[in-house]
């Protein structure tokens, strides 16, 4: 049903474990400093 990092659907309730990339809206590891698609910084919340 959910799918972690290897599914491209994320549930709504899995946003606090990643984090959205502001270029290209792709779905990140919230660990992520930078989008694993287009490369673009990702912005650190903490
Ligand atoms: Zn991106």
């Amino acid at each position: 049903m959910c799918t972690n990092d290897k599914g491209g659907f994320v549930p709504p309730d899995a946003s606090k474990l990643v984090a959205r990339c502001p270029a290209c809206k792709a779905f990140n590891p919230a660990k992520n400093t930078k989008c694993k698609k287009c490369g673009a910084e990702m912005k650190q919340q903490t």
